[in-house]
């Protein structure tokens, strides 16, 4: 009898992950890896959220929590949700878990039988796939086009909508790609969405504050009101605040039924968030604000660098995203060709296994977030990692032949 259960037969290892793992094997060789693949902050967390967290230390604050969030926590959340998104969300409409990732892992848990299908606007996030079919659910990749933008256009959404989808998930910012969608774009989404009053909608909005050239995030239960009881909102600190050692991520909705689902599920698998994350968590959102924006230029720069530099390179065709902190460069150029090292690029896996061997900058290949021939540059790292990184891909692109 096999020891793994038949669920996780079809989950597999995240690809950004085992890129990362890779990088670490070779530095620990003494290579100089350069790692353009992790897709985290590398600002550190804000000084007045370590102290709150250090502060609920030393005043006790230590006991077991609330298991869906602390009322503190929630009412933050709530200031948060108007402030930034002008969505009324009050304590008993929201759920607090460790990351977002658990958001969406208990959402789908919570909702998913066996055969329902989850609309997944692809390139997408690597875990998305795994966790709705972990959950016994379906995942329907829709292509975001190139061409396109990697937007999401609303015929292609129509042509993915069956009698079986349960949900539709939307990530703009976007990982891999960057995109991110206008109040317009948002709005022939939420269009189509109103002709199908049954499908769910999981916003994921944790590259929110990532966005540049002013640029004007928006999610879609406020774009349409109409579906605020249809929409689950997702968020957290990772991203914005360089919290991601801290796992924190939350989730609002209009649906009672569905955060009562989503509730039963959370008080199952954890008992609830670290009191000390959950101070720090209220720190960061109802602190300071003005450093989201000073981030932000910073990688809006690194943004242009890495696109100018890799749009010199031939082979390599580079889109201009509006956000995140992720390009998604074409190879198709390269498609076919050899790298110096003698490595045939008939994928993009082959690319980027060659880029790290070869050359040692670590990227993740398209294929891993369901569109090839791409691969993803992470530039949440120093300017000096990026003009290293971007000059050791130009010269492993130039050798091949
Ligand atoms: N959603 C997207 C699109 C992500 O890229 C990531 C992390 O890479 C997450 C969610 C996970 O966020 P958290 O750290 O809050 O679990």
């Amino acid at each position: 009898m096999s020891v793994t259960a038949d669920r996780l037969k079809n989950v597999s290892i995240s690809a950004s992950a085992a890129m990362t793992q890779r990088a670490r094997e070779l530095a620990a060789k003494g290579i100089k890896v350069v790692s353009l693949s992790s897709g985290e902050p590398d600002f550190p967390t804000p000084a007045h959220a370590i102290e709150a967290a250090y502060s609920a230390a030393l005043n006790g604050d230590t006991k077991y929590p609330p298991m869906d969030g602390t009322a503190a926590l929630k009412a933050a959340i709530s200031r948060k949700f108007k402030r930034d998104n002008n969505l009324d969300y009050d304590a008993s409409q929201i759920i607090v878990s460790a990351g977002g990732k658990q958001v969406i892992f208990n959402a789908m848990l919570a909702t998913c039988n066996p055969g329902d299908e989850v609309v997944i606007p692809t390139p997408s996030w690597v875990s998305y796939a795994d966790i709705v079919k972990f959950a016994g659910g379906v995942p329907v990749a829709v292509p975001c086009f190139e061409q396109a933008g990697f937007k999401l256009r609303a015929e292609d959404l129509e042509a993915a909508i069956t009698p079986r989808t349960k949900w539709l998930f939307l990530n703009f910012p976007n990982n891999p790609s960057g995109a991110a969608c206008s109040r317009a774009e948002m709005k022939a989404i939420a269009d189509v969405m109103l002709r199908h009053p049954d499908v769910l909608i999981l916003t994921d909005d944790i590259y929110e504050h990532l966005v540049y050239d002013d640029f004007e995030f928006c999610t879609i239960a406020e774009v349409e009101p109409r579906l605020y009881d249809r929409v689950l909102t997702m968020n957290g600190v990772s991203k914005a605040y360089a919290m991601t050692g801290w796992r924190l991520g939350f989730c609002a909705s209009g649906s009672k039924e569905l955060m009562a689902a989503i509730s039963n599920v959370n008080g199952q698998n954890s008992g609830g968030i670290s009191t000390l994350t959950q101070a720090a968590a209220i720190a960061a959102l109802d602190g300071p604000q003005d450093l989201l924006k000073q981030r932000a230029a910073i990688y809006k720069a690194r943004r242009d660098f890495v696109i100018d530099r890799l749009s010199e390179v031939e082979g390599l065709r580079c889109h201009k995203p509006e956000g995140a902190f992720y390009v998604y460069p074409n190879i198709s150029g390269l498609i076919g060709k050899t790298s110096k090292g003698g490595r045939k690029i008939a994928t993009d896996v082959d690319f980027v296994m060659a880029l790290v061997e070869e050359h040692h900058v670590a990227t993740v290949q398209g294929a891993a977030y369901g569109m090839s021939p791409f691969f993803r540059i992470s530039y949440a790292t120093s300017m000096e990692m990026l003009e290293e990184g971007c000059a050791r891909i130009a010269q492993f692109c130039r050798d091949m032949s």
